[in-house]
């Protein structure tokens, strides 16, 4: 009887091949990203059309090719990685099959250009289902760009598989997260169908995923160091309170690698035991490192499970780091504030006519400062403020304190319930010197609080918080009132968003004229700004834009949302004095005098508690 056996064409083996590389354009992207970055690429652009079904684009400023590599690079188990199987110990890139873009070109059209640095042309190439179409020289760039088009166009059965533009998109582009994240020394953009969805910056790991993931993020992440012999693990764990319902946000990298293992999943899990709802997950970015010749990566035709050697001495590592940081931030669960919707907005006025308040307050005024005998209560405080015609006087912010002492706990006091009431016009902070220093009764604890003593004990005040608290009222103040007052930038300044990201501003424009930006030349892409609210520094301005748009998509718009009150939040989010910022006395007095001349001084914007009193009878009882 006649030999049976054959051996497949190469197209045939390439389209075989292609099934387990290839299952979906978001594949492509994978292999194309990783090629780029094996490359030595510093910026890296992918273009999508279609979810990738019609186009997936990769440019990068790579190495690029030589023409004789460009061919070759088509070919089969052609790699310049690996020259032997000791090498897949060793790994320190990303491919090392050879077999991405064989199976990518047997399953569509590829146009490939390509340059190296010290030629002067480079090449291009097109191949259409493994055939290569036309080899020339071309005039391009330094890098590699290539084009797949028409994915599947000859496996009608494989197209049809493929699911809808919205699914197919959000494999992409989770595929770029995984990239982006493990490589925030690169910078990525990713365009959708003709218009930016990502640009990311190089910049450290904390900024990377924030710019991934949006500004939000920031205050959600807990960070994760930990150095042994074995396993270096360097990323954040989300704070419980922030744990999605969904699995979406939980990375780990091995080695750089995006990698997939539920055992390792399980020490983050447990590490998180008692601190989250049921039946929600928390996100982590953690970057392992391991010596290369402990894992094999190889178990898996498209690499996102690898084997560990020690498996069960990494999942104690983990564990206990996570757990560590997470005890380190004490982190507990925030308690859930019942909002009222009745109270959201103050002073959202705008369809009254509002009467701009004339008011002017003595700076100096210091409420907590104690009368001596030689300063007639109210007097000479009085004298400077002539036109504040409500300044509350000593004995006010005395009669303030006395319910707290009967309370005689730990508590937060409500304010609304005095009547008292102070504007003050003023939108700058820290702008005119205090006289005030000689009699300060103010001290900063670890530059996070504030600390201020009371006829009845002492009060604590966050720093932080109280500062958003006076920034939001005033924000919201020139809003309403329209009186936001600008200073004008000496070069116009130019930022760049993405079309979604624009219309968002272009919504809140009106209220953001009112706090005192001045916008020109608004594009779809671009604006300019020219004038800025005179407390924003120009450092600050793109920041502050930025996160505010990230908060409009972030925030579920329900009844309550109210885009005013959102950018007076947003914006008094990003300007607050941070935790960890020391404070002049001058400095401290202002924020303890402008808080108690809020309306709602006792909680921040995001309703947390802004401070606490501590009695002295309460002191006196720890040293029975
Ligand atoms: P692998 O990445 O596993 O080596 P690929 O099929 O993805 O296999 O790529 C084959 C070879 O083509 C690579 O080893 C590399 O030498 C070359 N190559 C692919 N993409 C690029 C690129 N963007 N820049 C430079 N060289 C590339
Ligand atoms: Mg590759």
């Amino acid at each position: 009887m006649a030999d049976i056996i054959q051996l497949l064409p190469d197209h045939v083996a390439n389209q075989i091949a292609a099934g387990e590389v290839v299952q979906r354009p978001a594949s492509v992207v994978k292999e194309l990203l990783e090629n780029a970055i094996d490359a030595g690429a510093t910026v890296i652009k992918l273009i999508i059309k279609e979810a990738g079904k019609t186009l997936i684009q990769v440019i990068d400023n790579g190495k690029g090719m030589s023409g004789t590599d460009a061919r070759l690079s088509f070919e089969r188990h052609a790699t310049s990685k690996i020259r032997n199987a000791e090498d897949l110990f060793q790994l320190h890139t990303k491919g090392f099959r050879g077999e991405a873009l064989a199976s990518i070109a047997a399953i569509a059209h590829v146009e490939l250009k390509t340059k190296q640095e010290h030629d002067d042309v480079g090449t291009a190439i097109v191949i259409e289902g493994s055939k290569v179409t036309s080899q020339d020289v071309v005039v391009t760039p330094t890098g590699t760009a290539i084009a797949v088009k028409n994915l599947f166009f000859n496996i009608p059965a494989r197209r049809n598989f493929l699911k809808s533009n919205t699914v197919e998109l959000r494999h992409i582009i989770d595929e770029f997260h995984r990239v982006a994240l493990a490589h925030p020394n690169i910078s990525f953009s990713l365009y959708n169908n003709g218009s930016e969805s990502f640009n990311v910056p190089v910049s450290n790991y904390r900024q990377r995923i924030v710019n991934l993931f949006g500004a939000k993020t920031n205050e959600k992440l807990v960070p994760v160091e930990e150095d042994t012999e074995v396993l270096k693990i360097s990323g954040f764990v989300g704070k419980p309170e922030f744990a999605k319902k969904t699995r979406g946000e939980q990375y780990f990298f091995v080695n750089n690698r995006f990698i997939k293992s539920a055992y390792l999943n399980h020490a983050i899990l447990s590490a998180f035991e008692g601190l989250l709802k049921s039946g929600t997950h928390p996100s982590y970015f953690l970057n392992l490192w391991v010596d290369p010749q402990t894992i094999d990566i190889n178990i898996h035709p498209t690499k996102t499970e690898i084997k560990f050697d020690d498996e069960h001495t990494l999942y104690a590592i983990l564990r206990s780091a996570t757990k560590h940081s997470l005890g380190q931030f004490n982190i507990a669960p925030v308690l859930d504030f019942e909002r009222d919707a009745t109270l959201d907005t103050p002073y959202d006025l705008k369809s009254t006519s509002t009467e701009v308040p004339k008011i002017e307050v003595d700076r100096s005024f210091n409420p907590f400062e104690i009368a001596t005998p030689s300063q007639p209560t109210g007097g000479s405080r009085g004298t400077s403020s002539a036109s504040y015609t409500k300044a509350p006087s000593t004995d006010h912010w005395d009669s303030l304190y006395v319910g707290l002492e009967s309370k005689g706990t730990m508590s937060q006091t409500d304010f609304s319930e005095v009547t008292f009431e102070s504007e003050d016009t003023v939108s700058t902070l820290f702008d005119e010197t205090d006289t005030s220093e000689a009699t300060s009764s103010t001290y900063q604890l670890h530059n996070k609080y504030i600390i201020s003593a009371i006829k009845s004990g002492m009060l604590v005040i966050d720093q932080h918080r109280a500062h958003q608290r006076i920034l939001y009222e005033d924000f919201l103040r020139d809003i309403t009132v329209k009186e936001g007052v600008s200073q004008q930038l000496l070069f116009p300044l130019e930022l760049h968003f993405s079309q979604q990201e624009l219309d968002i501003v272009k919504q809140l424009q009106q209220d953001l004229e009112h706090t005192g930006f001045v916008f020109s030349n608004l594009t779809d892409t671009s604006l300019e700004i020219t004038g800025v609210p005179v407390m924003v520094p120009e450092s600050e301005i793109s920041i502050i834009l930025e996160q505010l748009v990230s908060d409009v998509q972030n925030e579920v718009p329900d009844a309550n949302f109210s885009a005013t009150d959102l950018l007076a939040k947003s914006m008094a989010k990003s300007l607050a004095i941070k935790t960890g910022q020391s404070l002049q006395k001058d400095e401290q007095e202002h924020i303890v005098n402008k808080l108690f001349a809020c309306k709602e001084p006792n909680v921040s914007p995001a309703n947390r508690v802004t401070f606490i009193t501590v009695g002295v009878d309460e002191l006196d009882k720890k040293f029975i």
